[in-house]
């Protein structure tokens, strides 16, 4: 039996009469663009994030480019982020014309390493966008510090992070704007591309709301130039049939994460560090190992689906060579790099594969110190 990466239908088969209704409600409604099942989403999203406005978007890396240009980031400033991320991240940067300026990640939490700021910070600096990778909480508190004492905007990355909190509260909440991704795979997914940016600032809403579509401040009058990227009513509607579960799903993911901990004790892998300012979701449950290809391959010949996240560093792929960073200048990142393994985990991945797959690792490296002893 096979144990694949993922199982997206799961959830849907759990949820489908709902499912269904919905997307049936909103095709007989003939409002397909924006309108009240876009709108009571966003609203009961933002409440989850404790934020006072959520704009809907028609992705995550929609929403980081929103997000940045209601901030009025744009040609001639810099942003602050890191390189061991999606490439969704940096990629939302120079499409509104910035410059990333990319900062190593903490080695133990595997996000923004606050003590970067300083050396990365110029006179065109203007805003930070610390990632809470793999469901991990970015320490916000450092980087917030920073932030109001050099004047910069902090745009959170909560792609991965759907209902993680920090100090007891959610992420979304804590820099000045959030993006937040609902593609399939993530926490809360769509069946589609969907994302949304939350704020508790009453004029970056309104300006988000005006971005997303043409410019539009009023219909067919554009103040400023603007994209196409607004959250479908469809996947709208679908996000909130399943948004009450995201609690329970998010449970479910740290009680496997657990499992995983105790089932891989005193193996090679390293673990997951918990924090204790945080709260983990676990989007990807991500062990460090020596000897990671040869893991993965074992694994994938025992009929385990595994991933990393992510093979190649943003400021390594052959897009963003210009920005002019070579090989070794982000160690920790490169490191990950090398390391890194995404195993199975989601909501509706039974107790007992996570005990498989522990047991397959096992006698991976069982096999490698033997080879080894030959
Ligand atoms: C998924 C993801 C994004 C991009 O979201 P899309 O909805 O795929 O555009 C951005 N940042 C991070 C960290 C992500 O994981």
């Amino acid at each position: 039996m096979s144990i694949p990466f993922l199982n997206l239908q799961a959830q849907y088969q759990q949820l489908q009469s709902e499912i269904d209704a919905a997307v049936a409600r909103v095709l007989a409604s003939g409002w397909y663009v924006l309108g009240p099942e876009v709108e009571a989403f966003e609203q009961a999203y933002a409440r989850l994030v404790g934020c006072e406005f959520g704009v809907g978007t028609g992705s995550g890396t929609g929403a980081l480019q929103l997000a940045l240009l209601a901030a009025g980031v744009g040609p001639g400033h810099e942003v602050i982020t890191v390189s061991h991320t999606a490439v969704a991240t940096v990629a939302a940067i120079r499409l509104v014309g910035a410059r990333p300026v990319l900062v190593d990640v903490d080695p133990a939490r595997y996000t923004l390493d606050p003590n970067h700021l300083a050396s990365a910070l110029s006179p065109r600096t203007r805003a930070i966008i610390p990632v809470h990778l793999y469901g991990q909480p970015a320490a916000m508190a450092p980087i917030l510090d920073f932030a109001r004492a050099h004047d910069l905007v902090v745009i959170e990355d909560c792609a991965q992070a759907a209902g993680a909190r920090y100090q007891g509260r959610p992420v979304g909440c804590w820099g000045d704007l959030a993006a937040h991704s609902f593609y399939p795979t993530k926490n809360l997914g769509a069946a589609g591309d969907a994302g949304m940016v939350t704020t508790n600032h009453p004029e970056f809403a309104q300006r988000l709301r005006a971005l997303r579509q043409y410019g539009w401040h009023t219909r067919y009058i554009s103040q400023e130039v603007g994209l196409n990227s607004r959250l479908d009513p469809i996947q709208a509607a679908i996000l909130a049939v399943k948004l009450p579960h995201l609690p329970r799903w998010n449970r479910l993911r740290q009680a496997l994460a657990a499992r995983y901990a105790q089932a891989l004790a005193g193996t090679q892998a390293r673990l997951p560090q918990p924090f204790a300012d945080s709260e983990h979701v676990y989007h990807l449950f991500v062990i460090r190992h020596p000897h990671r290809d040869a893991i993965q391959a074992y694994l994938r010949q025992q009929g385990i689906g595994t991933l990393i996240h992510y093979p190649v560093p943003v400021h390594l792929q052959p897009a963003y060579q210009d920005l002019g960073y070579g090989p070794g200048s982000l160690p920790v990142t490169e490191r990950l790099a090398q390391e890194v393994l995404s195993l199975p985990l989601y909501p509706e991945l039974p107790t007992d594969a996570v005990d498989r797959v522990a047991m397959a690792l096992r006698e991976a490296e069982e096999m490698f110190r033997q080879q080894d002893q030959d």
